[in-house]
């Protein structure tokens, strides 16, 4: 693993969000960006070296709507960027973690993402992350 890469916080009201990330952090988000596939809309803000990666449902049935009809707001995921995702996937599954799919798919931010099931890291939703290079 090279670096946390993001925070995932999951938030019902994307624009009173970034107002209020953008007050705590003193800058604004650099960017917004829908993933269709998962029923989402993310504004990333730079903190340093690292990012946090607001997200909002767009759709009832996404993991995000999910998340906050069980859990409310709150931090989502911790994002980890990796060197190639899927030698870690491959290093994690021998080591008995478990994903939530079996492949990794395009996410936000030019990024291919997997995320390694909460039942199996305390209840840490973990995504791995690794740049799809231009
Ligand atoms: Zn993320």
């Amino acid at each position: 693993m090279l670096k946390i890469e993001h925070i995932g916080i999951a938030v019902e009201d994307l624009k009173a969000a970034n107002e209020l990330y953008k007050n705590l952090l003193g800058s604004e988000h650099y960017k917004e960006e829908a993933v269709e596939i998962e029923g989402v809309v993310t504004s990333f803000f730079k903190v340093g070296d690292t990012k946090i990666e607001l997200l909002k449902a767009t759709d009832p049935d996404s993991p995000i709507a999910k998340f906050i009809e069980h859990r409310g707001q709150g931090i989502h995921h911790i994002a980890f960027e990796v060197q190639d995702i899927l030698v870690e996937m491959d290093r994690l599954k021998k080591l008995g973690f478990t994903f939530t799919k079996d492949t990794p798919s395009r996410g936000a931010d030019n990024k291919l993402v997997c995320f390694v099931h909460p039942r199996s890291a305390n209840g840490v939703l973990i995504e791995l992350c690794q740049e799809i290079p231009a």
